[in-house]
């Protein structure tokens, strides 16, 4: 479905009520960047997620206008269940049935005004926050909302386009996600502090499987896993263009074009 029409990258909350009710129904791709508040070692911001997801979003949105559509950012989802770093304070972390229960009104209101495609770009890997999007996703379904597209990257086959640390699953706060915040937000980066950690190659992939529930019983006592030194914006920038080919990938095969 490519069109003679330009596609647009836009956000919603820059747009006035008018311009969203005018805009190409028929065009509009909703991007719904979805991150957390969570502790992420000490060196990046408890906004570290957000930070990615909106990376993503709009490197998927850029892609998506390439092909003649609407790409719409919304605002970010921050507040979410992030139960293995609740331990430390700056997490906040919500019940998974409020997240679920967010996400699935959120698809609603879209709904209700006729958009038809949401794209979920999301950056917090937390497995009771990943099962909360799954349930959205069902309930979004089942409530008949909105097509979604949710490519979860710690997942098959999209994990497999991501970096060695992060297939690891020794991937919390650091190479891969200091990395990103490196690219987009140093001035958030703590660099000289990043560059003294020692590399904690514990996977929290493992970790999980084994029934383990919080960064402290794996031994991640400030909140990281991975080699945060080994960070560099040049890397944050190609893992960005990645991410954003996933999104758009994702989308691209849920409206079947191509
Ligand atoms: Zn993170």
């Amino acid at each position: 479905m490519r069109t003679e029409a330009p596609g647009r990258v836009l956000a919603l909350d820059e747009l006035t009520w008018t311009e969203i009710r005018d805009l190409d129904r028929g065009r509009l791709i909703a991007l719904l960047p979805i991150g957390a508040v969570e502790a992420h070692g000490p060196h990046l911001p408890t906004s570290t997620d957000r930070v990615i997801a909106l990376a993503m979003a709009r490197e998927g949105a850029r892609r998506l206008a390439g092909r003649g559509l609407l790409a719409l950012v919304l605002p970010p989802i921050d507040y979410t269940a992030a139960p293995f770093a609740a331990g430390f304070p700056g997490t906040v972390s919500v019940r998974p049935e409020t997240v679920t229960a967010l996400v699935a009104d959120v698809a609603a209101a879209l709904a209700a005004q006729d958009v038809r495609t949401l794209a979920l770009a999301n950056a917090h890997f937390d497995p009771t926050h990943l099962g909360s999007l799954y349930a959205a996703v069902e309930r979004i379904r089942k409530e008949n909302g909105p097509r979604v597209a949710f490519p979860d990257v710690t997942r098959k086959p999209w994990a497999l386009r991501l970096t060695d640390e992060l297939k690891s699953g020794a991937c919390h706060a650091g190479r891969y996600e200091g990395s990103i915040v490196l690219a987009r937000r140093p001035e958030l980066v703590r660099q000289e502090r990043m560059a003294s950690l020692p590399a904690r190659p514990t996977s929290l992939a493992a970790a999980i499987r084994a029934g383990q529930t919080t960064f402290e019983e794996i031994g991640g006592h400030d909140a990281y896993f991975g080699d945060p030194a080994a960070a560099t914006a040049e890397e944050g920038e190609a893992t960005i263009a990645v991410l954003g080919a996933i999104l758009e990938e994702a989308v691209v095969e849920l409206l079947g074009f191509e």
